[in-house]
Protein backbone atom coordinates (compact mmCIF):
# COMPACT_ATOMS: atom_id res chain seq x y z
CA UNK A 1 0.00 0.00 0.00
CA UNK A 2 1.38 3.34 -1.12
CA UNK A 3 0.48 6.10 0.90
CA UNK A 4 1.82 9.87 0.24
CA UNK A 5 1.56 13.05 1.95
CA UNK A 6 1.48 16.80 -0.47
CA UNK A 7 1.21 20.37 0.13
CA UNK A 8 3.60 23.48 1.12
CA UNK A 9 6.44 23.36 3.31
CA UNK A 10 4.65 24.67 6.64
CA UNK A 11 1.98 22.50 6.51
CA UNK A 12 3.23 19.81 9.08
CA UNK A 13 3.22 16.72 6.77
CA UNK A 14 6.76 15.41 7.70
CA UNK A 15 5.76 15.77 11.41
CA UNK A 16 1.98 14.22 11.31
CA UNK A 17 3.27 11.27 9.03
CA UNK A 18 6.00 10.86 10.81
CA UNK A 19 3.75 10.44 14.00
CA UNK A 20 1.23 8.15 11.79
CA UNK A 21 3.73 6.05 10.41
CA UNK A 22 5.22 5.50 14.35
CA UNK A 23 1.59 4.35 15.63
CA UNK A 24 1.01 2.15 12.58
CA UNK A 25 4.19 0.27 13.14
CA UNK A 26 3.03 0.08 17.06
CA UNK A 27 0.10 -1.38 15.84
CA UNK A 28 2.21 -4.42 14.51
CA UNK A 29 1.83 -2.95 10.57
CA UNK A 30 5.23 -3.07 8.37
CA UNK A 31 6.11 0.59 7.57
CA UNK A 32 8.43 2.17 5.46
CA UNK A 33 9.27 5.75 5.42
CA UNK A 34 10.75 7.80 3.40
CA UNK A 35 10.85 11.53 1.19
CA UNK A 36 11.42 12.64 -1.66
CA UNK A 37 13.06 14.21 -3.47
CA UNK A 38 15.45 12.29 -1.78
CA UNK A 39 15.31 8.64 0.21
CA UNK A 40 18.20 6.93 -1.24
CA UNK A 41 21.96 8.19 -1.68
CA UNK A 42 21.46 8.87 -5.71
CA UNK A 43 18.29 10.59 -5.32
CA UNK A 44 19.37 12.44 -2.04
CA UNK A 45 22.36 13.92 -4.59
CA UNK A 46 19.98 15.00 -6.89
CA UNK A 47 18.13 16.91 -4.20
CA UNK A 48 21.08 18.50 -3.16
CA UNK A 49 21.64 19.84 -6.55
CA UNK A 50 17.90 21.05 -6.89
CA UNK A 51 17.84 22.73 -3.73
CA UNK A 52 21.18 24.20 -3.71
CA UNK A 53 21.10 28.05 -2.80
CA UNK A 54 24.04 28.88 -5.47
CA UNK A 55 21.67 27.33 -7.98
CA UNK A 56 19.92 30.08 -8.47
CA UNK A 57 20.05 29.84 -12.37
CA UNK A 58 18.87 26.28 -12.67
CA UNK A 59 16.12 26.45 -15.38
CA UNK A 60 12.57 25.10 -14.54
CA UNK A 61 12.47 22.01 -17.10
CA UNK A 62 16.01 20.96 -15.85
CA UNK A 63 14.24 21.35 -12.57
CA UNK A 64 11.54 19.28 -13.50
CA UNK A 65 13.85 16.44 -15.02
CA UNK A 66 15.99 15.85 -11.88
CA UNK A 67 12.65 16.13 -10.00
CA UNK A 68 11.55 13.40 -11.97
CA UNK A 69 14.91 11.45 -12.45
CA UNK A 70 15.12 11.26 -8.59
CA UNK A 71 11.54 10.00 -8.45
CA UNK A 72 12.63 7.11 -10.74
CA UNK A 73 15.73 6.12 -8.91
CA UNK A 74 13.88 6.10 -5.39
CA UNK A 75 10.56 4.40 -6.91
CA UNK A 76 12.58 1.67 -8.21
CA UNK A 77 15.50 1.35 -5.87
CA UNK A 78 13.18 1.72 -2.66
CA UNK A 79 9.50 2.29 -3.00
CA UNK A 80 8.55 -1.02 -5.92
CA UNK A 81 10.76 -3.41 -3.56
CA UNK A 82 9.42 -2.09 -0.24
CA UNK A 83 5.34 -2.61 -2.17
CA UNK A 84 6.83 -6.40 -3.49
CA UNK A 85 6.78 -7.13 -0.05
CA UNK A 86 3.68 -6.02 1.04
CA UNK A 87 5.08 -3.30 3.48
CA UNK A 88 2.98 0.02 3.65
CA UNK A 89 5.30 2.80 2.38
CA UNK A 90 4.53 6.48 3.46
CA UNK A 91 5.99 8.99 1.26
CA UNK A 92 6.93 12.60 1.39
CA UNK A 93 5.84 14.11 -1.31
CA UNK A 94 5.64 12.97 -4.78
CA UNK A 95 4.46 13.13 -8.33
CA UNK A 96 1.90 15.79 -7.41
CA UNK A 97 4.68 18.10 -6.26
CA UNK A 98 5.91 17.88 -9.69
CA UNK A 99 2.09 18.64 -11.21
CA UNK A 100 1.89 21.26 -8.23
CA UNK A 101 5.31 23.32 -8.40
CA UNK A 102 6.75 22.63 -11.86
CA UNK A 103 3.67 22.19 -13.39
CA UNK A 104 1.05 24.87 -12.33
CA UNK A 105 3.22 27.40 -10.45
CA UNK A 106 6.67 27.34 -12.71
CA UNK A 107 3.80 27.55 -15.78
CA UNK A 108 5.42 24.35 -17.39
CA UNK A 109 1.80 22.99 -18.05
CA UNK A 110 0.23 19.89 -15.64
CA UNK A 111 0.17 17.84 -19.19
CA UNK A 112 3.79 17.86 -20.02
CA UNK A 113 4.92 17.25 -16.20
CA UNK A 114 2.39 14.13 -17.01
CA UNK A 115 4.44 13.45 -19.55
CA UNK A 116 7.95 13.32 -18.27
CA UNK A 117 6.43 11.29 -14.53
CA UNK A 118 5.06 8.90 -17.09
CA UNK A 119 8.11 8.38 -17.96
CA UNK A 120 9.91 8.21 -14.66
CA UNK A 121 7.10 5.84 -12.78
CA UNK A 122 5.22 4.11 -15.32
CA UNK A 123 1.96 2.98 -13.89
CA UNK A 124 2.89 3.35 -10.19
CA UNK A 125 0.64 5.74 -8.42
CA UNK A 126 -0.18 5.61 -4.83
CA UNK A 127 -3.26 4.45 -3.58
CA UNK A 128 -3.55 7.02 -1.52
CA UNK A 129 -3.01 11.06 -1.00
CA UNK A 130 -3.46 13.10 2.10
CA UNK A 131 -3.19 17.08 1.02
CA UNK A 132 -2.28 19.11 3.70
CA UNK A 133 -3.95 22.68 2.60
CA UNK A 134 -3.00 25.61 4.39
CA UNK A 135 -3.14 29.18 3.94
CA UNK A 136 0.48 30.10 2.06
CA UNK A 137 1.16 32.90 4.47
CA UNK A 138 0.42 30.56 7.73
CA UNK A 139 2.45 28.09 6.84
CA UNK A 140 5.57 30.51 5.74
CA UNK A 141 5.05 31.94 9.11
CA UNK A 142 5.58 28.36 10.73
CA UNK A 143 8.47 27.74 8.94
CA UNK A 144 10.24 30.68 9.75
CA UNK A 145 9.05 30.11 13.34
CA UNK A 146 11.17 27.08 13.18
CA UNK A 147 15.10 28.60 13.24
CA UNK A 148 16.88 25.35 12.81
CA UNK A 149 15.92 24.49 9.27
CA UNK A 150 17.76 24.53 6.38
CA UNK A 151 17.64 27.18 3.68
CA UNK A 152 17.03 26.03 0.52
CA UNK A 153 16.81 27.79 -2.83
CA UNK A 154 12.77 27.89 -2.71
CA UNK A 155 13.37 30.46 0.13
CA UNK A 156 13.43 32.95 -2.42
CA UNK A 157 10.11 32.64 -3.99
CA UNK A 158 7.62 34.96 -3.54
CA UNK A 159 4.26 34.82 -1.89
CA UNK A 160 2.52 34.42 -5.12
CA UNK A 161 4.62 31.71 -6.26
CA UNK A 162 3.49 29.50 -3.13
CA UNK A 163 -0.36 30.63 -4.06
CA UNK A 164 -0.25 29.26 -7.29
CA UNK A 165 1.74 26.34 -5.22
CA UNK A 166 -1.93 25.95 -3.36
CA UNK A 167 -4.14 26.45 -6.45
CA UNK A 168 -2.25 24.09 -8.25
CA UNK A 169 -2.66 21.28 -5.71
CA UNK A 170 -6.32 21.82 -5.20
CA UNK A 171 -6.87 21.82 -8.67
CA UNK A 172 -5.37 18.26 -8.90
CA UNK A 173 -8.27 17.37 -6.22
CA UNK A 174 -10.80 17.68 -9.17
CA UNK A 175 -7.94 15.59 -11.31
CA UNK A 176 -7.76 12.38 -8.72
CA UNK A 177 -10.57 12.35 -6.29
CA UNK A 178 -10.59 9.44 -5.59
CA UNK A 179 -7.02 9.48 -4.47
CA UNK A 180 -6.60 12.62 -3.11
CA UNK A 181 -7.61 13.82 0.30
CA UNK A 182 -7.68 17.40 0.94
CA UNK A 183 -6.55 17.56 5.07
CA UNK A 184 -7.67 21.30 6.38
CA UNK A 185 -3.63 21.90 8.28
CA UNK A 186 -4.08 24.85 9.80
CA UNK A 187 -5.09 23.17 13.06
CA UNK A 188 -3.04 21.62 15.50
CA UNK A 189 -0.69 18.48 14.67
CA UNK A 190 -3.28 16.27 17.21
CA UNK A 191 -6.21 17.33 15.91
CA UNK A 192 -4.08 16.68 11.93
CA UNK A 193 -2.97 13.16 13.03
CA UNK A 194 -6.59 11.94 14.16
CA UNK A 195 -8.28 12.96 11.31
CA UNK A 196 -5.10 11.37 8.88
CA UNK A 197 -4.99 8.45 11.41
CA UNK A 198 -8.94 7.74 10.74
CA UNK A 199 -8.63 7.86 7.02
CA UNK A 200 -5.54 5.80 6.57
CA UNK A 201 -7.00 3.07 9.11
CA UNK A 202 -10.27 2.56 7.31
CA UNK A 203 -8.29 1.93 4.11
CA UNK A 204 -6.37 -0.36 5.32
CA UNK A 205 -8.61 -2.26 6.84
CA UNK A 206 -10.93 -2.93 3.37
O1 LIG B 1 9.13 19.17 1.62
P1 LIG B 1 10.59 19.42 1.56
O2 LIG B 1 11.05 20.42 2.59
O3 LIG B 1 11.39 18.20 1.56
O4 LIG B 1 10.83 20.12 0.12
C1 LIG B 1 12.05 20.67 -0.23
C2 LIG B 1 11.87 21.92 -1.07
O5 LIG B 1 11.64 21.59 -2.44
C3 LIG B 1 10.71 22.79 -0.64
O6 LIG B 1 11.16 24.15 -0.63
C4 LIG B 1 9.68 22.56 -1.70
O7 LIG B 1 8.86 23.67 -1.82
C5 LIG B 1 10.53 22.31 -2.94
N1 LIG B 1 9.91 21.49 -3.98
C6 LIG B 1 9.68 22.00 -5.27
N2 LIG B 1 9.15 21.20 -6.24
C7 LIG B 1 8.88 19.91 -6.00
C8 LIG B 1 9.11 19.37 -4.71
C9 LIG B 1 9.63 20.19 -3.72
O8 LIG B 1 9.92 23.19 -5.52
N3 LIG B 1 8.41 19.16 -6.97
MG1 LIG C 1 8.60 18.58 5.52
Amino acid sequence: YFITSEGPEGAGKTTVMNLLGDKLKEEGYDVVMTREPGGIMISEKIRNIILDTEHTMMESRTEALLYAAARRQHLVEKVKPAMDAGKIVICDRFIDSSLAYQGFARGIGVEEILAINKFAIGETMPNKTILFDIEPSVGLARINAHKTREKNRLDAESLAFHEKVREGYLSLVDRYPERIEVIDASRSIDEVLEEVYKSIKSKLEI
